[in-house]
């Protein structure tokens, strides 16, 4: 059996050495035949690839591939799992918060107890800046209730998956990725393991809390379209409330027609929260727009400017 591993690594130096010997002292206990890494330098500033090249010069099968720019780390995800050759194929992130250590487990999970997937999730977010735990908690419950694809929190991208689960993954080729709900939208077998959260080996975490809050945008819009018939259901009750309030009017209009020159502030207000409900629909309508131009568009995910095998 052959197992390849896919690490995206963005500005990873410091990280990738650690990673490197960490892996090494549990590739033994691995039992495959053929272990294959595919590093993604997802356009790392810093001397990310050097470190790739010489990997790649110690053992052929250490193979890398290096972005033109910095496209993310769904679209390094994707090339990785797209040039993956294993029997068995793992995710896993650069910066040992993934701990290798789990990996003859999840082996077994797959080789023995007849599992299509190994995925992990966190049973503690502790390390983690409080803000950050709590958007998350929020997000998840959020994103589980408007959508059917469900998400596990503290689901991680730390996974293995046997050849016909890549092969789903790989069929969904949409611009806008959203790994964790494709991941649960092709569906098989899935074991999880927990494990507590362990703080990066070195180096700092790409993630700020703006780009998380993109992130989780995209994740929403990715896969439900739920918010656009809220846009509908505020409509339809603002509608109704302005029926009645309309109503109301007319009637004091009868038993009191002096009363009609009131109510200037009342009215700027509700004008004003009409204003605001409407132009938030259409800036969610706008999301979908983008998402679908971006989609029609079909361009690649992203672009390979280097790999292991060019240097022959
Ligand atoms: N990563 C990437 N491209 C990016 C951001 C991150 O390939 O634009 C990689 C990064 O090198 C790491 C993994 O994705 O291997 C997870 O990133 P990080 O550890 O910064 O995220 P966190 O663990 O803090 O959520
Ligand atoms: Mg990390």
């Amino acid at each position: 059996m052959k197992l390849s591993l896919i690490i995206p690594c963005y500005n990873e130096a410091e990280a990738l050495p650690l990673f490197r010997n960490c892996l090494l002292e549990v590739r033994p206990r691995l039992a495959v035949d053929e272990l294959e890494l595919v590093f993604v330098d997802d356009g790392s500033r810093d001397g990310t690839l050097d470190v790739l090249k010489g990997f790649h010069a110690e053992d052929p099968q250490w193979r890398y591939l290096s972005f033109s720019r910095n496209f993310g780390k769904e679209s390094a995800i994707f090339a990785g799992l797209r040039h993956a050759t294993g029997d068995v194929v793992g995710l896993m992130d650069a910066d040992l918060q993934d701990p290798p250590s789990l990996l003859p487990e999840m082996l077994a999970a797959l080789r023995e107890e007849g599992y299509d997937i190994a995925a992990t999730r966190r049973s503690t977010r502790k390390g983690e800046p409080v803000v950050r735990s709590f958007f998350a908690r929020r997000f998840y419950r959020f994103i589980n209730r408007i959508s059917t694809t469900k998400l596990v929190d503290g689901a991680r991208d730390f996974r293995l998956m046997k050849r016909p689960v890549v092969d789903a993954i790989l069929r969904l080729t949409e611009y806008n990725r959203f790994s964790k709900g494709i991941f649960e939208w092709v569906g098989f077998k899935t074991k999880w393991f927990s494990y507590e959260n362990i703080e990066r080996s070195a180096g700092t975490t790409k993630w700020s809390l703006w780009k998380l809050l993109k992130y989780s945008i995209e994740g929403i819009t990715a896969f439900s379209t739920v918010p656009l018939m809220l846009a509908v259901y505020t409509g339809l009750l603002f509608s109704l409330i302005a029926i009645l309030i309309i109503t109301g009017l007319v009637i004091r209009h009868f038993i009191d027609p002096a009363s009609a020159v009131q109510g200037w502030v009342s009215l700027t207000s509700i004008m004003t929260l009409l204003g605001g409900i409407q132009l938030v629909c259409i800036g969610l309508l706008g999301q979908y727009l983008a998402k679908t131009y971006l989609e029609v568009k079909n361009r690649p995910i992203y672009i390979i400017a280097a790999k292991s095998g060019d240097e022959r």
